[in-house]
């Protein structure tokens, strides 16, 4: 099997690493592997107050021993009318790190800036031997994926993770309860523990 020194992780809003594939990043970096986290929006359409979304992920994804952590403020919901500019961004970074793995969102699904990010990767990281798909709670419901991460004990960092996303806590699909039935849901599928599943756009072993 491929051994993975890179991996970059490539979210359209703060929280949807963290949700997608959080345990898993956070067993690649106890393993010793560099992990960049890309989050490209600031999130904040249609919240509310004094919100620091940008501080709460980057704190999650410390939490999950990601330290490389690059926040840009593209606007939210907006992703689709600026594919070009955001191929070149995410373009640059995977030059710069040379990544053996990218994490990206789903194609189907129902946020436009999901299914944007998704078309920028697939495009802009065509050089990476690696592009998985993670889950979100709007990917459609035909997400069935057929590449698994036993998680184990990681899930817990998830959890922890996710709360620091304290603006969203509210939300039924951060609660610990939901995260974790969802992790042994897709680890029974297939006779493991609590897992992330993954959907490849490709796979090189
Ligand atoms: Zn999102």
């Amino acid at each position: 099997m491929r051994t993975v020194h890179r991996v970059l992780a490539i979210g359209a809003h703060p929280d949807d690493l963290e949700l997608g594939c959080g345990a898993s990043l956070a067993k690649l970096t106890a393993r010793g592997v560099h992990v960049r986290a890309l989050v490209l929006t600031d999130g904040l359409r249609g919240v509310a107050g004094p919100v620091r979304r940008c501080e709460e992920t980057r704190n999650a994804l410390e939490q999950l021993g990601v330290t490389d952590v690059v926040q840009h403020r593209l606007p939210d919901t907006a992703l689709p009318t600026m594919q070009a500019e955001l191929i070149k961004l995410i373009e640059a970074h995977s030059e710069d790190l040379s990544p053996d793995r990218v994490y990206t969102m789903f194609r189907d699904d129902r946020h436009q800036d999901h299914r944007a990010v998704y078309e920028a990767s697939i495009i802009a990281c065509r050089s990476v031997p690696q592009i998985l798909s993670y889950e979100t709670p709007s990917s459609w419901p035909n997400f069935m994926p057929v590449v698994f991460e036993p998680v184990g004990d990681h899930i817990a960092e998830k959890i922890a993770a996710l709360r620091h996303h304290v603006s969203q806590r509210d939300r039924t699909y951060m609660q610990a309860s939901q995260i974790f039935c969802s992790a042994q849901f897709r680890g029974q599928q297939v006779g493991l523990g609590p897992s992330e599943g993954f959907i490849p756009y490709k796979l090189a072993l």
